[in-house]
Order: structure tokens, then sequence, then C-alpha cells
């Protein structure tokens, strides 16, 4: 811990400096990918915390993500100023409908539905309408996106019109499943994550008196990834300013990733329109990633088009030179897992934490081939999304249990470590030190549980006079962040996902046309934000930085796909395309065989167990387990299974 508010600032760069120090808003900070704007905004926070200028229960600071949130919650901390709320715009908005709405709306509030999926497919069902499992998916967007737009049913026909949506089915039908599925919500007394913010921002527009209570509560408000705010968010943030404007937003308009769900970089870019006495900063110096990654980054906002382009700000590197980045062409996409998944056993044997490294792509079913691939090798990993374990019934009441433990215990007699108590406390309800035998939902539970004690045991390492009331309450915390215990492993994630985050190596897989870009982004703008996506890819990585594409899908595939535009001219051997010129990238590309490949064995991807019938191996999950698990889930389940793997000594699955 800093031991002055001055000392806080050291490791702060001049422009740093005059963000951390302009504690009175506005202030907008305009910055490429790495340059520190979120270190920027935490040290203002905690440096105004120490100064005595920000009381911390005054401030709330709004991240993308909720493990971002808690890692700045944790960062805090460590800068002495501790009891800052720094959530996402969902979690801070539901904080605070929970708590009024037994004043502004009466009763209890209503649960969160868990299956929204499922519920879109009844409403189908109930307008007669059918929906195979794609079209079901991205009906379940569209409702999403109108939510978020808050485009009502009978608007949405001519709204998807105008915007030019890639509509999934007829819009009049959609329309119609939409209006089944608020109706099904209503019956059942549940509302969804939308309904969230809409419903919050509705009770804080006809409410005074609840806005004046929030409004009292927070003064200071701080924005990360500004340039990805929904207008909804937007109009949230706006309620609980008040017309005041004591607001520090920070952003690049060059990682705008979400205009799919209804974000604008707009309110970034016209922020000094809007407020002309902010104080505006903007910050080139790279300090996250070496000088071949960044010159990559900078080739590909080179060609990059459009608003967002105009405003590009070129980085300049703070760090040594590294290795190119590595460009790799393989034959078909196991061949190119394969590839990934040699390198990553390379790195971890010359002594790169797994922890430090991740494999990106484009759409959340490209992991499958490479934890296929990782799992051959032997390499523990990670899916990102794996964030609902504390809204699993067992740990929910795990949680309870321990709760009641620790305020029976709360006389300072501070004997039993706290993983002993909560291991007794898990005991008397049953729960057995080893795993029972078998697959399935009761070995889920024990894993889950197993988790939570293997959390406690993590706690009481790093807090050596920690009682068992500080982990009830850091449960809570992390339960609020919806944080998954760490599991030391190769992340696995979407480009999406790795927003805001670093690795030491990163492998961006899949880099081709249909891919990124994907093919059902058409019109410019949708191009665009493709080629955002893998400069936020590209910028994620610190020091290795691999890239690859595959030629066919499956071995022996008829091949023709090719290498993704976006290398075009950055690749070593390519033409540029378009006008400009671009810097960037050496290195050789290296072919991998794509040859006689040993395939690991087919396992279930719900228990794991390996198959071995074929129609079991089509299906990719036992006769006896079951299919109607969302996607999610089954994420869920690949995370627990490999901690548990990695618990018993075993290489993952
Ligand atoms: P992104 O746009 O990807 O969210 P960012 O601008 O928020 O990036 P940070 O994540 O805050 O960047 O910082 C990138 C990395 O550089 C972090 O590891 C951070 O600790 C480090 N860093 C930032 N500023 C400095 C500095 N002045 N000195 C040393 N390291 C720094
Ligand atoms: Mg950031």
């Amino acid at each position: 811990v800093p031991d002055s508010a001055d000392a806080v600032l050291e490791g702060l760069d001049p422009e740093q400096r005059a963000v951390a120090t302009a504690l009175r808003g506005p202030v907008c900070v305009l910055a490429g990918a790495g340059t520190g704007k979120t270190r920027a905004i935490t040290h203002r926070i905690a440096y105004g915390v120490r100064a005595g200028m920000l009381q911390p229960a005054s401030v709330l600071a709004v991240t993308f993500t909720a493990r971002a949130a808690g890692e700045m919650r944790g960062r805090l901390r460590q800068l002495g100023a501790g009891g800052v709320q720094a959530r996402t715009f969902h979690s801070a908005a539901l904080r605070q409908l929970q708590y009024f709405w037994p004043r502004a709306i009466g009763g209890e509030m209503p649960r969160l539905l868990e299956r929204k999926v499922q519920l879109v497919a009844e409403a189908g069902a109930r307008s007669r309408i059918r929906l195979d499992r794609n079209e079901l998916r991205d009906v379940t967007g569209e409702i999403e996106w109108c939510k978020v737009t808050q485009t009502v049913p009978e608007d949405y026909p001519a709204v998807a019109a105008k915007t030019g949506r890639d509509v999934p089915r007829d819009p009049a039908e959609i329309a119609r499943i939409y209006t089944t599925y608020e109706q099904l919500k209503r019956d059942r007394g549940v509302i969804d994550f939308e309904d969230v913010l809409l419903l919050t921002v509705g009770v804080l527009q006809d409410r005074p008196d609840v806005a004046d209570t929030v409004r009292s509560q927070y003064q200071h408000f701080v924005v990360d990834e500004y340039q990805d705010v929904s207008p909804l968010q937007q109009r949230l943030l706006e309620l609980w300013l008040g017309g005041r404007d004591d607001l520090c937003v920070v952003g690049d308009a060059s990682q705008t990733i979400y205009s799919f769900t209804g974000a604008t970089p707009d309110f970034l870019l016209g922020f000094r329109a809007r407020y002309p006495s902010a104080t505006v900063v903007k910050l080139v110096r790279d300090y996250r990633s070496t000088p071949q990654v960044v010159g990559l980054a900078n080739g590909l906002l080179a060609q990059a088009r459009g608003q967002a382009a105009a405003h590009r700000l070129e980085l300049v590197s703070q760090r040594e030179s590294g290795p190119e980045p590595a460009y790799a062409e393989y034959a078909d996409e196991p061949a190119e897992a394969e590839g990934a998944a040699r390198r990553i056993r390379q790195l971890i044997d010359s002594g790169v934490r797994p922890s430090e490294i991740a494999v990106l792509y484009r759409i959340n079913a490209q992991s499958e081939v490479y934890e296929q691939a990782l799992a051959d090798a032997g390499v523990p990993y990670q899916l990102r999304g794996a964030e609902r374990f504390f809204e699993r019934p067992e740990v929910r009441e795990a949680g309870l249990l321990l709760r009641g433990a620790a305020r029976a215990s709360a006389d300072p007699e501070d004997t039993a470590t706290v993983p002993e108590q909560v291991r007794a406390v898990l005991s008397s309800r049953g729960w057995a030190s080893e795993p029972p035998a078998g697959s399935g939902a009761v070995r889920d539970r024990w894993e889950s549980l197993a988790a939570l004690v293997r959390l406690s045991e993590d706690f009481a390492a790093a807090r050596a006079d920690a009682t068992l009331g500080d982990f009830v309450a850091e449960l809570d915390e992390r339960a609020n962040a919806q944080h998954a215990p760490t599991v030391e492993g190769v992340t696995l994630a979407s480009l999406h996902a790795a927003k805001g985050l670093e690795w030491d190596a990163v492998f961006v897989v899949g880099l081709t046309e249909g891919t990124l870009p994907i093919t059902f982004a058409k019109t410019d703008e949708q191009i665009e934000e493709e080629r955002r996506l893998l400069y936020v890819g590209v910028t994620r990585a610190r020091l290795h930085l691999g890239l690859s594409w595959a030629l066919s899908r499956s071995p022996g595939g008829r091949g023709g796909r090719r290498p993704s535009r976006f290398l075009d001219g950055l690749r070593p051997g390519s033409a540029p395309r378009g006008a400009r010129g671009a810097g960037g990238g050496a290195g050789g590309v290296e072919r991998g065989s794509g040859g006689r490949r040993k395939r690991g064995p087919v396992l279930c991807r719900v228990c794991g167990r390996t198959l071995s019938d074929a129609g079991e191996i089509k299906l990719m999950r036992c006769e006896d387990c079951p299919s109607d698990l969302d996607e999610a889930l089954y994420d869920r389940l690949r995370v627990w299974r490999t901690a548990q793997a990695k618990a018993l000594g075993q290489p993952a699955y």
C-alpha cells in the first residue's frame, strides 16, 4: 500500500497524472489500447480517496465486465482505497433496483430469468412458429437487441427494415414471438437481464425521490470502455448524474466492438461538445506491448475506415523489442489447433505460466477444437464465461450455511482454520472429501463444493489471520462480481470477451475470410467492426503474438478458404489491399503440416467420459446424459472438470 496520496501517483506518466489529479469532472481520456487508461482512472480514484477529496462510498466506477470490476476493486484495495463501488452498469442497476423495488414498485423484486432461450422457444411454440436451434439463438439475439435499443414489438419490422438488420426470420414473426415472450415473463413473474436496466431507468425517471436518494449517495462517476456504452446505459448515467458533471470517461473509438448490441462511440466522441469545459487527455505511450505487436496494431489501424478510424491514435511502444508476430497457415482447423497447442506447450515448458496465455477466436463454437487440442497436449485451460458459479443452488445453499456458522462462531476463540471450518460445515450436510463415483449431477454438485473448499484454502493462504466471517464476506464480494474461483489454465475466449484484458502470449486463431470478417458482416460498417475486433485481439498481447488460419475446416476438406483480408499487406508475402500504406508485420509464415495427426478420444461434453459408441460420438454425449443443457452450462461443466482434474493431478480432459 502506497504510504501517501502522492505515492499513488508514482508509476504514472505526466498525462496519466493529469488524469489522476483532475479530481473534478468532466474529464475525458481518449487513447489507444494498452496506454494505461484503466490504470489512470483506478489511480485517480485512489488518489482522490487518499487525498481526502473523494469519499469512497460516493464514487461509482463502471466497467464493462464483472471481471474488470473485480480487478479494479482489488487494485483499489492495494492502493489503500477499499470500499469504492466498482461495478458493471448491469450490477449497479440490479443492486439499486433490488433496494428500491419495495418502495418504488411494491412487493418483492421478481426473480431473474435464467433460461431465456427456453422461454423464447416456448414463446415461439405458442405463436405457432417453429424455430430450429440456430434460428432460436438468433431470434433471442434480436429480442435482446430490441430491448437495449428500446424498440417495442410493433415497431420492430419497420426498424429492422430501416437499419438493414440481418433478420433470422420474417420480422413480423419475430415481433409476435417478442410479444408472447414479454407476456410469458409477466405471467411467470420473472424479469430478464435487459429488464434490469430498463426498469432502473424507468424508476429513476418516474420517481424523483428515488433518484434523489441515489444521487445523494453517488457524487463521482467514472466509466471505463466508454466507446461501447449503449444509449440505454448512457441514459442511466445521465439519470445518476442528474445534471451534475462530475464524470470521468475513458475509451478508444478504435475498440468499439459492441455496436451490434446498440453500443455507439458517439457519446465518447461527442463528449467535448456535450461538456465544453471538459478536461480532455490523450495518451499515446503503449505500456503493454512490444514494438513488434504495436507495429502490427498500428498497421491494422492504418487500414481502418469510417468514423472511428478518423479518431485513431498511433501507439508508441514503451517496451523492449520482442519476438516478431508469428503467422501460421494450416491445412485444416484441427491442425491449426494442434499447432497452437504445440506452441503453447513450448511456451509453458520455457517458463510462461498457463494463465499468462490466451487463445482468442471470433465465435464461441470455435473453442471445441482448441479444447480438444489442449487436452491432447495435457495443457490445462479454462473457458471464459463460467461466471455463474455463485448462482448454482448448492453454492448458494453452502453460502447460507457458512454465513450461519460464521455468526455462531463469532466468539474470538479465531481455533480451527477457515478451510477446516468450511469442510466441517459442508460435511455436516453430507459432503464427502472424496469425489463420488460416476458422473452427472451428483458429481457436478460435489465439484462445485470442492471448488468452494479450494477457494477457502487459497483465501486462508493469502490471509492467515482471516476468520470464517471474512471468508463469507469474500464470497459475497465474488458473488456480486460473479467471479468464478481462479483456475490456473490457458484462457480460451472470444475476442469480445477479451476486451480490456492482457496476457504475455496471445494466439488469435481462425483468421480466414468468413470467420474474421464473419460471413454475416456485410456492410462497410460491419466489416470495420470486424477489423476493430482483430485490433482488440492483437493488442491483448504483451510479448508473444500468434496469428493463424486454416485453409479448410476439416482434414481432407476441400480447402479454398483464404486468409483474412485484414492481414493483407501485413502478413509477409501478401499484397496490400486498399490505397493506404501499411506498416507492421515481418516474420515468416509457418506452414503447418496438416498431415497425419493423432486425434484424442472424444469425450462426453456433459460428464467428460470417453465415448466409444459411434452414435454417442456423433452426439458428443452419452445417451443417458441430458441433452437439454444450454451452452453456458456446458462451458461451466468443462471448467469444473478441468479444475477437478487439476486438483487431482490428472491431465485436463
Ligand atoms: P485497453 O484499451 O486494452 O483497455 P488500457 O489503456 O486500459 O488498455 P491498461 O490496461 O490500463 O491499458 O494498461 C496496460 C498495461 O500497461 C497494464 O499492464 C498497466 O499496468 C501498464 N501500464 C500502464 N501505465 C503504465 C505506466 N505509466 N508505467 C508502467 N506500466 C504501465
Ligand atoms: Mg482498459
